[in-house]
């Protein structure tokens, strides 16, 4: 076994003595809708660590569900939200701020949509998906959508029309917009059709649907995550997204690119979508791009953005100057080298963990991009059974070993570091995770 760093402090049993005094607090006052599985009890954090109330320090491999990009208070996002907020905390967007003007500029610029794009601002992905969705029903003026399975696009009532990820599967899903088709996502590891590259098959699937039940002269859009993300961090085959953009071409439907998870450098490049060179005609960020500060953003083509007229989409809060502040921090540290970091230390992450799939009959696949890595964990049978509560057991030894780590799809174990972490930090976690998987 490869030895586990002293740096890594577990000091009380968990949940410590302060831990547990929060969270009997908490019990009597927070929404049980929160998953909360795993109690760690959050003092303060730098890079890739944190510590708990009670001073046990933990590697973070989760970064706040892919949120801290620039690990945890980056001293530059920390200082440029001050700044901002040295000056003033909110004025609505019915006023204009330096900080957004330039984070739109800054979007411009990076956002891959092949022509000159528009940013709407607003608090979270959710919302971004919801802003998403209202645009390319305004421009196309048709009512139907497509959307995939095991996609996750939030939970409010039109993304959750998307959403079939566990969650929603678990609590009984029902379609909460109408004109929402879901059809299968290519996984070349779980493969739904026979012989088949899995992308052909989906395109094949979708043109199926649209010579029978769902005519496409009716659908305004296919949102998609580039990168399935809750759905178990799946990587659709190459020509898959491409397949998708000719599909829409040909039928003047808008490709939307849900980048909220796979966004800002997460894979190794600003965008996902880069992997493959396929321009999206809208895209949603959030998480990543404000550090930790709420912000989401739909970008789209400027010749559909330009469509909406005055009040056909607003908030209160979108554009806030502290959120807009973190995110071009964050901009400027992911392009001045987080992202290629992401590329780098991804690519020995990944390698290091195809080293314990040698060794554990029950890691099924590793796959991934950058920092956005899955690692399937599966039953000793034919069928590659998801190991559900083996993935759950591992992610309790985690922590209890001092690595913070969260599952995604039905058994898969991710791992979204902050895009800074080292290579001693990924050797360190690996070496729980070995340990983990050994107890587990
Ligand atoms: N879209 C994707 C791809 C996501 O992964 C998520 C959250 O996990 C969302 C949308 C929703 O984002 P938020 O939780 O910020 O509303």
């Amino acid at each position: 076994m490869a030895a586990v760093s002293p740096r890594t402090h577990i000091r009380t049993e968990l949940p410590g003595p302060r831990a547990r005094a929060m969270l009997a607090r908490d019990a009597d006052v927070i929404s049980p809708s929160y998953p909360r599985d795993y109690p760690f009890v959050m003092s303060h954090g730098r890079g890739t660590q944190v510590w708990d109330v009670d001073g046990n320090r933990f590697l973070d491999f989760a970064a706040g569900i892919a949120v801290c990009s620039t690990g945890h208070a980056h001293p530059r996002v920390v200082q440029a939200v001050k700044d901002a907020a040295d000056r003033f905390l909110h004025i609505s967007s019915d006023y204009w701020h330096e900080e957004m003007t330039a984070l739109g500029e800054r979007l411009a610029r990076l956002a891959p949509m092949g022509e000159p794009a528009m940013s709407f601002f607003c608090q979270s992905g959710t919302e971004a998906v919801e802003a998403a969705l209202k645009l390319a029903r305004h421009v196309t003026g048709r009512p139907r959508f497509i959307g995939f399975l095991g996609g996750f696009h939030g939970r409010t009532m039109g993304s959750l029309a998307f959403t079939s990820s566990k969650y929603t599967q678990q609590q009984g899903f029902f379609a909460t917009m109408p004109g929402v088709t879901h059809v299968p996502y290519p996984n070349p590891y779980r493969p739904l059709f026979a012989g088949a590259d899995q992308g052909e098959a989906v395109l094949d699937y979708i043109r199926m649907l649209f010579e029978r039940n769902v005519p496409a002269s009716e659908v305004a859009a296919i949102l998609v995550e580039p990168i399935q993300g809750e759905g178990g961090y799946v990587v659709p085959p190459d020509g898959f997204l491409a397949g998708l953009r000719a599909l829409c071409d040909e039928h003047g439907i808008l490709l939307i690119f849900d980048e909220v998870q796979s966004g800002v450098g997460r894979t190794g490049r600003l965008f996902a979508s880069e992997h493959w060179g396929v321009h999206p005609d809208i895209m949603t960020l959030a998480k990543g791009l404000g550090s930790g500060l709420p912000i989401g953003a739909m970008v789209a083509k400027r010749r559909l953005m330009a469509q909406w007229k005055r009040g056909a989409h607003g908030n209160t809060y979108g554009g806030n100057p502290l959120a807009c502040a973190a995110a071009n921090a964050t901009l400027e540290l992911v392009e001045g080298g987080m992202a290629a970091n992401a590329a780098a230390v991804g690519a020995h992450f990944v390698a290091r963990l195809q080293e314990l799939a040698r060794d554990y009959g029950c890691i099924g696949e590793v796959r991934g991009k950058g920092l956005m890595i899955g690692m399937e964990l599966v039953e000793a049978d034919a069928a590659r059974t998801p190991a559900r509560e083996l993935c759950d057991r591992v992610i309790t030894r985690a922590f209890h070993n001092g690595l913070l780590l969260l599952p995604c799809g039905a058994s898969t174990l991710r791992f979204m570091t902050p895009l800074n972490v080292t290579r001693d930090e990924i050797d360190e976690g690996v070496a729980l995770l070995r340990l983990s998987l050994d107890e587990a």
